[in-house]
């Protein structure tokens, strides 16, 4: 098969293993600069131009998409998408991930666990806000974070509120969340691919860090899973609609709660800490999927 990674990396860990994982199958693969893709938007005929010339017909695109360019990044794999190529994620999957708000509400929805999350505008619900996640202490933490920067501890409601007002003083968009003091500062990040975790490492944040993020120290071991967790990743996936996602959960008394899902997830910390071939496997599910067409995505 003809497929391209679009990816703003070509010497990432990630966009590197897919490449040669796609080669040693036998594919042809081609990594697309997303930034650098342009769009003809015309009648009947969609395509996608890229160095004065229009890129050839994919059977498969894997986007491999930076939260900074989202708007871009899922405008290129829409327009694939109006082509008839086959996208490891849809657009609309992207889209809805790279908002936690969305996210949280969206499997709220159904029987995943989650913590129990405020969300608020208005500086006269603060001390509500704060009561009816539980109380201090509570997590509060920027909707647009990403690898842990904008996430912070408040240990007693006066400090909650004090944070809370803070950032609602600055205009950001705020998260409050039950603090989930049993997790001792670790998480587990299930790879799912086509519906199945095919690989999970437990992620511990650094002394006296409750961010398990990588970026910010942590280290990564294997980890087997219990069979609620496996299906909370399982069902997480699903309802966000994504092929290919990283799911993070934290282990709480009440049982297993998600805390993210991310639709580009990095191979190396996984693939390191499980020896799992993880971009064999996003290419098995290629293989066994890419038809022209498949994508459901009709523009919505
Ligand atoms: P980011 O998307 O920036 O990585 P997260 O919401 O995933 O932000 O938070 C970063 C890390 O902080 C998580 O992986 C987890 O280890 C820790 N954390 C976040 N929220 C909570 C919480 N409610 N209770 C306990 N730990 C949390
Ligand atoms: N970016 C993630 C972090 O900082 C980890 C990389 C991964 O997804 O493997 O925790």
């Amino acid at each position: 098969m003809r497929i391209a990674i679009l990816s703003r990396g070509p010497e990432l860990y990630s966009t590197r293993r897919l490449k040669e994982a796609g080669e040693a199958r036998g594919h042809q693969v081609d990594i697309i600069d997303t930034l650098h893709c342009y769009m003809d938007i015309t009648r009947s005929r969609p395509t996608v131009r890229y160095h004065g010339e229009e890129l050839p017909y994919y059977d498969a695109v894997i986007p491999r998409l930076g939260a900074s360019i989202t708007f871009y990044g899922t405008a290129v794999v829409r327009q694939f998408e109006m082509m008839g190529t086959f996208c490891v994620n849809e657009s609309v999957a992207i889209s809805r991930s790279r908002d936690k708000l969305r996210s949280l509400q969206l499997l709220s929805r159904k029987d995943v666990g989650l913590p129990r999350t405020g969300f608020a505008s208005k500086p006269d619900n603060i001390k509500d806000l704060i009561r009816n996640v539980g109380g201090a202490p509570v997590v509060i933490k920027l909707l647009e974070g990403t690898q842990g920067i904008g996430v912070v501890l408040a240990e007693t409601n006066k400090a909650a509120e004090s944070i809370v007002e803070a950032f609602m003083g600055l205009k950001a968009n705020i998260l409050v969340q039950e603090f989930i003091k049993e997790a001792g500062g670790a998480d587990i990040r299930c790879l799912v691919v086509g519906g199945k975790v095919v690989a999970a490492m437990k992620r511990q944040g650094a002394e006296g860090e409750f961010r398990s993020n990588l970026h910010r120290g942590g280290s990564a071991k294997l980890v087997r899973l219990t069979k609620d967790e496996r299906t909370t990743a399982v069902n997480a996936a699903k309802v966000m609609g994504l092929s290919v996602c990283g799911v993070d959960i934290l282990q709480s008394k009440n049982g297993p709660v998600v805390m993210e899902v991310n639709s580009s997830p990095g191979l190396e910390g996984i693939e390191t800490a499980t020896n799992k071939d993880v971009a064999g496997m996003i290419y098995e599910f290629i293989e066994a999927k890419a038809k022209p067409n498949h994508t459901r995505t009709r523009g919505k």
